[in-house]
């Protein structure tokens, strides 16, 4: 089958298996029923009807007093952004619900702790261009759009998609592709954001099709959380007409929570993949809406099932106004703990913490090494059992 004989979410029953569907239930459009078929499923409609005042708020759900004040009071500073269909799958009467977490602002926002950082992963320190930056010794990390289809409240680059008036330039875009011609070390390219996929196909096509053209550069991913927010997106067949001209293309996204995971989603990732974009996933741990390894397990089967890649979870970063989202990392070694072993390795991402101030993103696992004596090293395997092992002397 082809991406093309993909247009709706009933042409993926002659694709999968019943049992396998009936865990992406579709999101449908409750809250949105006087919109047409044709509308709804247009990526620029989602955009251009994004809800970001609380009157189209509570048309969706039921705003408790909190919620309303977080709204008044962080807009300033984080403004809110949500597509009407990731809107859709809030829960209308669930304060707890992940979505509207992740998308209806929280007073925990209005916190900001001592140990908190406006640029919590150092990536301005690290630019030798603006909007680029250049840390491990192989790749960058592109900047071209500080637009996203939805302002994630848990955003680690708040300072940068919350400013509308910082959008990427086209001279930004020149200067970053001029300094990855010229360093001939860069062999992976990391285009982000914001979300890149926010631009027109024209400029997608340009940015790629340049990024092809230099000889040193091997490896281009895009950083993208439209298969989670506006699933939309990829039902243009233009879009996945550019990446597939341009692959190989990894393309990493971010669902969190198995909600996120709809028929609306199955069949975008399944477009992408049929195209021949690779996919992964890095999910941010967030307290109180994944911090649980039955949860967690459950997003990465899916993932699977979706043809996703489960690459990374990460630790929620020392991002400014997020405290209320962050567990101890003791928490993500007890959730790999839990999966390693009880599920199939193919369905365990890295753990990691991007070191604050720019360190990097450094891997963090349960210990299985007991002790190690001479050559000998005892481990333990995920039922507790010990087991030796003799290394060459
Ligand atoms: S999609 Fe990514 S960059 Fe955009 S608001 Fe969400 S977390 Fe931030």
């Amino acid at each position: 089958m082809n991406y093309e004989d993909l247009k709706t979410v009933e042409d993926l029953d002659g694709l999968y298996p019943k049992h396998i569907l009936d865990k992406f239930p579709s999101a449908g459009q409750n809250a949105f029923d006087d919109v047409s078929k044709d509308e709804w499923n247009s990526w620029n409609w989602q955009l251009q009807n994004r809800v970001v005042d609380l009157d189209a708020l509570e048309s969706i759900i039921n705003c408790s007093a909190d919620e309303k004040k977080s709204f008044i009071e962080s807009t300033e500073k984080f403004n809110m952004g949500i597509t009407p269909y990731y809107a859709n799958l809030m829960d209308k009467l669930d304060v707890t619900c992940p979505i509207r977490m992740q998308a209806v602002p929280n007073l925990g926002e209005l916190i900001i702790l001592k140990t908190d950082l406006e640029d919590p992963l150092g990536e301005e320190k690290d630019m030798p261009v603006l909007g680029l930056t250049h840390r491990y010794p192989d790749r960058v990390l592109f900047y071209v759009s500080n637009n996203c289809p939805m302002l994630c409240r848990h955003c680690t680059r708040k300072r940068k998609v919350a400013a509308p008036s910082s959008a990427a330039q086209n001279k930004q875009i020149e200067d970053g592709l001029k300094y990855i011609k010229e360093h001939k070390e860069v062999r992976d390219v990391i285009v982000s954001g914001g979300d890149p996929l926010v631009l027109s196909n024209d400029k997608i096509d340009y940015i790629l099709g340049e990024l092809r053209k230099i000889p040193h550069v091997e490896i281009v991913r895009l950083g993208t959380r439209t298969p989670v927010t506006l699933p939309q997106r990829m039902l243009d067949d233009k879009l996945i007409e550019i990446l597939k001209k341009h692959g190989p293309i990894h393309l990493n996204t971010h669902f969190n929570h198995p909600k996120e995971m709809t028929r609306e989603a199955l069949l975008a990732c399944t477009r992408l993949a049929l195209a021949g974009v690779a996919l992964g996933n890095q999910s941010v741990l967030l307290k109180g809406l994944n911090d649980d390894a039955k949860i967690m397990t459950s997003v990465c089967h899916r993932l699977l099932l979706m043809r996703v890649r489960p690459y990374y979870i990460y630790q929620c970063d020392l991002a400014e106004g997020i405290s209320h989202f962050r567990t101890k990392i003791t928490k993500g070694i007890e959730i790999i703990e839990k999966m390693r072993g009880w599920t199939s390795g193919l369905a365990i991402p890295q753990f990691v913490v991007d070191a604050p101030g720019g360190g990097g993103k450094i891997p963090v696992n349960p210990e299985y090494i007991v002790s190690r004596v001479e050559n000998k090293v005892t481990l333990r395997n995920y039922k507790q059992e010990q087991y030796e092992y003799f290394e060459p002397s």
